[in-house]
């Protein structure tokens, strides 16, 4: 503003000057050529009546004449010249001063001179004898007073730029000050200037309207915050140049990057994966991809989408889905399927060899019995492999399995080495039960079948002589029941496997287990909320452990009450 204010004051000093130098100058070169004229009007009337007395005499006597003096006879030849010979100068008749005054008695001129920066006012009498008596004096041109006035003229622009720049200064402050003094982000009082009145006015309803429309944004990113910040699935936004426009905890920890240092860094700072990179560069060139990450043990889906706005693409949209429990559960039922196909194929195929044989006739009437009960033998295997597949799905799907009841552990740990006995008698090992615990909650066809399997597999991996006993007591964390036997035992490495299903340490071991056994007694307790702890010393034998959390006090609800109690459950 100062600039504009300097500039604007500047031209108007400078005009004005140049204005006034030339008028001044016009005017009083004008006003003294006039001056000029009269006095060489006098000069020459003087001179005139002199020269009509003395003749040239007079002329000859006026050795420095202030003037030049010339004096024309009628016919224009020059008869004296105060400043050349007469006899070098042409005839005069034909200047128009000379002429005038030959016609009207008195003339005037006024002519330039050689150079532009002079010119000499002539003015011209003629004498009683008929002759013309010329007095000239020379001066300076207009255009020369000028440029001889440039000089202080140019003192006084210099002056005048000084002053301008200085008011210019002080102006502008003064100007500015009310200006400066509003406060846009708030203008509440009145402005200085009335003139200001409206854009004040306009400012403050604007300044209203931006409030709002700020705090209607913040509430919507705030609402928008809250919502995908509890998502469990990954959310990420980002436009054209894949800058990240927004993103939510689960995205990072899908991806397994830390909180963006920077603001909008470039999505594919976040995961350097060939397949997060795929995904993000098909979605920006129009077209919608889906990939699977894999980070350790994480398995991470990602659907990417276009963003169009107004038919043109504006970004994409990224969400990020964590199915490593999917992934993991679509692996343990391939394994699984793939173990029943096999474990089903091979009682199937003996049984079918068997039946072959026999239907032939090729066996001696003697043998039937044996191959009839290999044919026996396989087929319950079967089903025992079959049952034990229900069992398993059942408790894998948590669905109907029975009701959940007081259950007295002796009174089944009784009933078990019961079933037992025969098995145990023909492998020569004895059983035994020892001890007495609280009741427990659960379901009785689970606590049954939990321990069935234990003392199950400490007969069949016992060894001629040996013994399986079952030991109930009650501590500080619940009831519990061990059944230890005095087997070949589990090595350390084994002890995790041996709940997997289908695991079997020795596939040869003629027990002819399914390999589900364990696995159902793992399930079986998780359904329960039964903890189990496995001792072992190979050669020596095994103890595993169950750990019952204790019943709650009775309420009245009675035996076969459904239980409905979480921590029974868990
Ligand atoms: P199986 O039907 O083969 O008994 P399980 O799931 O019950 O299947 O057991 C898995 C494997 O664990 C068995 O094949 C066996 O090798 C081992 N095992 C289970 N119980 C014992 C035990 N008491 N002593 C030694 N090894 C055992």
């Amino acid at each position: 503003m100062k600039k504009q204010i300097f500039r604007a004051i500047s031209a108007v000093a400078l005009s004005v000057l140049l204005a006034s130098l030339v008028l001044i100058v016009g005017v009083l070169h004008g006003y003294f050529q006039d001056r000029v004229l009269a006095e060489l009007g006098r000069s020459a009337a003087y001179a005139a009546r002199a020269v009509e007395t003395e003749g040239a005499a007079y002329l000859e006597r006026l050795n420095t004449p202030s003037n030049r003096i010339t004096w024309v006879a009628q016919d224009g030849t020059v008869l004296y010249d105060s400043e050349e010979a007469p006899d070098g100068m042409e005839n005069h008749a034909g200047r128009a001063e000379i002429r005038e005054a030959f016609l009207t008695g008195r003339g005037t001129a006024v002519r330039q001179s050689d150079t532009l920066a002079q010119k000499t006012v002539y003015y011209a009498l003629r004498l009683s004898d008929g002759s013309v008596l010329r007095l000239a004096e020379t001066q300076y041109s207009v255009w020369m007073l000028v440029v001889q006035a440039l000089q202080p003229v140019a003192l006084v622009m210099a002056l005048a730029l000084c002053l301008a720049l200085w008011l210019a200064g002080r102006l502008s402050a003064r100007l500015v000050a009310p200006i400066n003094a509003i406060d846009l982000s708030d203008p509440e009082a009145e402005p200085d200037y009335e003139e200001l009145a409206p854009l004040v006015g306009r400012i403050r309803s604007q300044n209203r309207e931006i409030r709002r429309q700020v705090d209607a944004l913040r509430r919507r990113q705030e609402e928008f915050r809250a919502i995908t910040g509890h998502m469990s699935e990954g959310l990420l936004l980002i436009d054209r140049e894949t800058r990240l426009l927004s993103y939510n905890e689960a995205a990072l920890r899908l991806l397994g990057a830390a909180e963006p240092a920077e603001e909008a860094p470039s999505v594919l700072t976040l995961n350097r994966e060939a397949g997060f990179r795929r995904c993000v560069e098909e979605s920006l060139s129009g077209h919608r991809r889906e990939e699977l990450l894999e980070r350790g043990d994480l398995c991470c889906r990602v659907f990417a989408n276009p963003v169009e706005e107004d038919g043109t693409l504006s970004g994409a949209v990224l969400i990020l889905l964590d199915v490593t429990e999917k992934e993991r559960r679509e692996t343990l039922r391939r394994e699984f399927t793939a173990n029943v196909s096999h474990e089903l194929k091979t009682p199937l195929t003996s049984i079918l060899g068997t039946a072959e044989i026999l239907e032939n006739g090729m066996v001696r009437p003697e043998d039937i019995g044996h191959f009839a009960g290999n044919i026996h033998r396989e087929a319950q295997r079967l089903i025992g492999l079959v049952n034990d597949i229900i069992k398993l799905s059942r408790l894998d799907e948590g669905g109907p399995v029975g009701q959940w009841e007081t259950v007295s552990l002796r009174e089944t740990a009784e009933a078990v080495l019961e079933r037992l006995s025969l098995a145990a008698e023909r492998r020569q090992v004895s059983l035994s039960l020892t001890g007495d615990c609280g009741p427990v909650r659960g379901v009785p066809q689970i606590v049954e079948e939990i321990l069935y399997n234990l003392c199950d597999n400490a007969v069949a991996y016992n060894r001629p002589g040996g013994s399986v006993r079952v030991t109930l007591s009650s501590d500080g964390q619940g009831e519990r029941a061990a059944v230890s036997d005095t087997g070949i035992g589990i090595p350390q490495e084994a002890r995790e496997r041996i709940f997997e299903r289908f695991y079997r340490l020795d596939k040869s071991h003629p027990s002819g287990g399914t390999g589900l056994g364990l696995s159902i007694v793992k399930h079986g307790a998780a359904y329960l909320g039964v903890r189990i702890e496995l001792e072992s010393e190979p050669e020596k034998g095994s103890t595993f452990t169950l750990i019952f959390p204790k019943a709650p006090q009775e309420t009245g609800g009675g035996e076969g009450a459904v239980c409905a109690d979480p921590a029974v459950r868990r």
